[in-house]
């Protein structure tokens, strides 16, 4: 066999492309959302001793269950580092969690309580904490390179499990599919290809337990649909 070589130019070999490599976890230093990371630095400032960085996802990669909420809260995961954790919302979600065998341990409200997940993964569309609690259309798409990865990089992964609208936008998106193809409904599941279901539950917010729009027994609900679809 013979090896033909391109004559030298005498010049270097051009860089190749720069394409991010979709990876499932964001850097600490993340610097996609000017926005969101002049708000990580202010909060670094007052509060050195918070986690104030992307909040990786927490549970295991052979989970077939992934949960997608929406974004850090300041003084919950922003501060602990891990998704839910502190957060109001965090209360609801861990206990039913561990009601539906999906945890196991204690949920004590800080990443070090010993908590597992089991078959399970939490994940953010947004992995920083935004200001007033609500990111961008824009951060929420710079983010998305994340969620997809994610999703991919699970092997076992059968259920998503949206926590709210833009969360179920956030999935829907992530593979490579529009809004319109699936409407948001408390309740509702759909196919998402890939032998995927994603599942649909209104945020467990504190805003939406104290209005009653979310009961204990509607979010309840929603983990018995997931639960019955996994067994
Ligand atoms: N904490 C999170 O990590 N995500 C949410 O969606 C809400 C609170």
């Amino acid at each position: 066999m013979t090896t033909t070589r391109k004559p030298s130019t005498g010049r270097p070999a051009p860089e190749p492309p720069l394409v991010p490599t979709p990876r499932p976890e964001a850097p600490r230093d993340c610097p996609l959302c000017p926005r969101l990371v002049a708000y990580r630095r202010d909060n670094a400032a007052a509060h050195p001793d918070w986690f104030n960085a992307p909040v990786p996802s927490f549970g295991t990669e052979n989970a077939r269950l992934l949960i997608v909420g929406l974004a850090p809260g300041v003084q919950g995961a922003n501060r602990t580092g891990r998704p839910f954790t502190g957060d109001f919302a965090g209360d609801l979600l861990y206990s039913t969690l561990l009601d539906f065998g999906f945890a196991k341990g204690t949920y004590a409200a800080r990443a070090d309580d010993g908590l597992e997940l089991v078959d399970a993964m939490i994940t953010n569309a947004v992995r920083c904490v935004p200001p007033q609690n609500k990111p961008t259309p824009a951060e929420a798409k710079t983010c998305l390179g994340f969620l997809t990865a994610r999703m991919t990089a699970l092997p076992r992964l059968k259920a998503v499990l949206a926590l709210g609208r833009i969360a179920h936008d956030a999935a829907l998106s992530a593979r490579g599919l529009r809004r319109s193809s699936a409407a948001f409904g408390h309740g509702a599941a759909h196919d998402i290809g890939g032998g995927l279901r994603l599942f649909d539950s209104y945020h467990c917010s504190r805003y939406n337990t104290n209005t009653r729009r979310l009961t204990e027994e509607m979010f309840r609900s929603v983990f018995a649909d997931v639960r019955k679809f996994l067994d």
